[in-house]
């Protein structure tokens, strides 16, 4: 994308005040128990960051990555395991942690991979989730922010990998 323009949706401001809240929400449901929080990389880790780190739960934080974008800005609709977790999840209270849920695919596949393991309960924290884009309905038990069908990128979203590292939510758009 040669000529692109960035328009800030979320605030870095809005980004911690929510953080904090969601972080409030899971140490109350969980309260008195241990968590493993599942990083779907590479979106989700500054999430992961902020979020575990706002917790007081103990946790344990593991990643995975899949991969169905390819650099691009829609889906393929495949789905592949590129890193699978280290830890074994059976018995646990595992939480993945996504970046955003678009048509719901990814997280529909990781939902059924990983309840094979045996969790002890199995529960998705979301930061962002778009309106009207799902082709597949799997719960997303905690969400940050609804947002319109747009390209978003920042806090850890990128564009063929550019962007991650800002710390606020933009629409990217062509000009
Ligand atoms: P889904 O399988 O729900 O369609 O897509 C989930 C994945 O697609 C996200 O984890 C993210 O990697 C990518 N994705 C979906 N929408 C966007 C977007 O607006 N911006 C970026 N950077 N990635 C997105």
């Amino acid at each position: 994308m040669s000529n692109a323009r960035l328009d800030v949706l979320i605030s870095e401001e809005e980004l911690r005040a929510k953080v904090a809240e969601m972080a409030a929400e899971i140490d109350r449901d969980y309260a008195g128990q241990q968590v493993l929080l599942i990083a779907v990389l590479k979106g989700s880790v500054h999430f992961l960051s902020d979020l575990g780190r706002a917790l007081t739960l103990d946790s344990e934080i593991d990643f995975l990555q899949t991969s169905s974008y390819h650099g691009g800005k829609s889906s393929s609709g495949v789905v592949q395991i590129r890193k699978d977790l280290d830890i074994n999840i059976e018995g646990l209270h595992v939480i993945i942690v996504e970046d955003i849920v678009d048509t719901g695919v990814t997280l529909s596949h990781l939902r059924e991979l990983l309840s094979t393991r045996k969790p002890k309960s199995l529960k998705v924290v979301a930061l962002l989730s778009k309106t009207g884009t799902r082709t597949v309905y799997p719960p997303v038990e905690y969400i940050g922010f609804e947002i319109p069908n747009e390209f978003v990128v920042g806090y850890g979203l990128d564009y063929a990998e550019r962007y991650r590292n800002l710390p606020y939510i933009a629409i990217l758009r062509e000009e």
